[in-house]
């Protein structure tokens, strides 16, 4: 019998989308407000194909037209971002619910990334001479050659900053691009396509393909020759496992339990302003926001009070309505991590100063939390929160504050408070982290110049600097003529003098005395 004639209409559909005839679609609603923002079509599994082919088609035109051409390419792509401003910090503020200001710092970091690799990638990515000491007749070359096709799998939280960074330096190094944005973040995704597209680059060299996780992994499943991933440590070490099956290499950009230490001669008032900053800025959505403040005994009190009146001060109303420095929580699954953290730990003895709980009204937004009489097993002090809460330990030597700040599974960054200078670098390269700021905390995650990634399972892999762009290449070396010898030293036949040629070579290079080196002249 015809499927029309038995299945009701919910069962056609179910059946015409297991088919992918109808493609599902992603709704993107204001966290501020509610309001629909716009809609965009999940990629079936048919244009996912469709685009991994085009991708690999089109990537050897795209490595072949040369560096300097693909970077007038990328100086279009910069034009674009230049003239684009005020749709994209609308988009940010409507879409994330961003503060306008901090949606302006993340659209400046990727101006400055854009202009950093369009001055620095002739540099970073052109070949290489090598000496050897032991084949001075051959020529040794470094080249970089770009890995094929990248799979750029984008978060929410920064989305422009995050989904600009790896392709910019994707597409400088001759890569052709695969990019699945945030489900979170498919309208700002769709800009992001529009930036490539206002810059004429070719159609079959960018391909946006919107979507949730099946998404994600049907494009590993394609094979991409290389993967950015930013994102959860949960889908990290899924995306790590899909990717090594196949032996793809990935760089995973994880999640943060940044630690901030404050040493006892700290300006306790100063402090208190960078660390409520640095751990409120866009509602704590970010990776390397302050989670955990390990403050020295003898500053404790003094500066919880100081960051209870910097909150105070700038982004809390006292009217449980959200100031508006206060950012919103971007995803509703966010909104229930942050309120189960926070009623956990102050279940189990935590002490909220200020904060703990939602704010009033429709949009998403969380008070500006700080907790005391936290215990290192808490759930606030062990996992991600990702969003307006620091949790405060007291720590009465600094080597206790260094094994609190390293007794964790992340280690994306950190940070020292102190007027010592010299007290704050030796401590630091305590810290098993990727980057430690003194004095401040945020500011290197948007630093192009400065290579950025964590350890531990804050992932691995770099991106920034001349890491990120030389990541996004295979290394490739070359041994070719220089010169040519009388006689090949190492080739057949093996004879006498080709042995004492050996034994005087060993004496004379590596001799720990003179008399061991002349024993090269017998
Ligand atoms: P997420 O892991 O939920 O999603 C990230 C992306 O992965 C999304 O595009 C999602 O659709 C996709 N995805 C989900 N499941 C997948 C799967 N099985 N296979 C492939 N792709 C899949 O992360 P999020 O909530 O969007 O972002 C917030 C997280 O990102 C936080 O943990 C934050 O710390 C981290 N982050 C890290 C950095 C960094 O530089 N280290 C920067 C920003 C954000």
């Amino acid at each position: 019998m015809p499927l029309s004639q038995t299945a009701p209409a919910a069962s056609a559909d179910a059946a015409r989308s297991r088919l992918h005839i109808t493609p599902q679609t992603i709704l993107s609603r204001s966290p501020r407000t509610g309001a629909i923002i716009g809609e965009v079509e999940v990629a079936t599994p048919l244009q996912i194909r469709e685009a991994v082919g085009l991708a690999r088609l089109a990537q050897p035109a795209w490595e072949g037209i040369g560096l300097r051409r693909r970077l007038t390419f990328l100086r279009s792509l910069r034009d674009a971002l230049y003239r684009g401003q005020n749709r994209i910090l609308d988009m940010l503020v409507a879409e994330q619910g961003k503060v306008r200001q901090e949606a302006t710092l993340e659209y400046l970091a990727c101006l400055e990334l854009v202009d950093y690799t369009l001055r620095t990638a002739p540099r970073v990515l052109r070949q290489r001479d090598v000496r050897v000491r032991l084949l001075p007749h051959r020529r040794f070359t470094i080249e970089r050659y770009p890995y094929g096709v990248v799979l750029v799998i984008a978060p929410w939280n920064y989305p422009l900053w995050l989904s600009l960074d790896p392709i910019v330096t994707g597409l400088a190094a001759g890569n052709t691009i695969l990019y699945k944005p945030s489900e979170y973040a498919s309208q700002l995704g769709e800009i992001v396509a529009s930036l490539v597209a206002e810059a004429d680059i070719p159609r079959e060299v960018f391909h946006i393909l919107h979507g949730y996780g099946d998404v994600g992994q049907a494009l590993i499943a394609a094979h991409p020759d290389y993967i950015v991933f930013t994102g959860s440590a949960a889908t990290g070490r899924k995306v790590a496992h899909a990717a090594a099956e196949q032996v793809i290499p990935v760089t995973l950009e994880l999640g943060g339990k940044d630690a901030a230490i404050v040493l006892a001669d700290a300006d306790v008032e100063e402090v208190a302003e960078g660390i409520v900053w640095s751990g409120m800025f866009n509602a704590g959505q970010t990776c390397a926001s302050v989670e955990r403040v390990i403050v020295l005994r003898p500053v404790a009190e003094r500066l919880i009070a100081a960051m209870k009146q910097a909150v105070m001060r700038y982004i809390s109303n006292g009217d449980g309505t959200p100031s508006p420095m206060l950012a919103a929580l971007t995803t509703p699954q966010q909104m229930e991590i942050v309120q189960q953290q926070v009623q956990e730990a102050l279940a189990t003895g935590a002490r909220a100063i200020i904060g703990g709980r939602r704010l009033d009204g429709d949009g998403r937004f969380y008070a500006p939390t700080i907790l005391v009489d936290v215990t290192p097993e808490m759930r606030i002090w062990q996992e991600e929160t990702f969003g307006p809460v620091v949790a405060v330990m007291v720590a009465d030597t600094e080597e206790e504050a260094i094994h609190l700040a390293n007794a964790s599974d992340y280690g994306l960054t950190a940070s020292l408070w102190t007027r010592d200078p010299r007290r704050a670098e030796h401590l630091a390269r305590q810290l098993k982290v990727g980057s430690v700021s003194i004095n401040e905390h945020l500011l290197i995650s948007g630093v192009p110049e400065m290579p950025w990634g964590g350890v531990k399972g804050s992932g691995y892999g770099r991106t920034h600097g001349e890491q990120g762009l030389q990541e996004m290449t295979c290394i490739r070396t070359l041994n070719s003529d220089r010169w040519a010898l009388p006689l090949e030293p190492f080739r057949y036949p093996y004879t006498a003098f080709k042995r004492s040629l050996a034994r005087r070579a060993t004496h004379f290079l590596y001799g720990p005395t003179l008399i061991d080196r002349l024993r090269s002249l017998r």
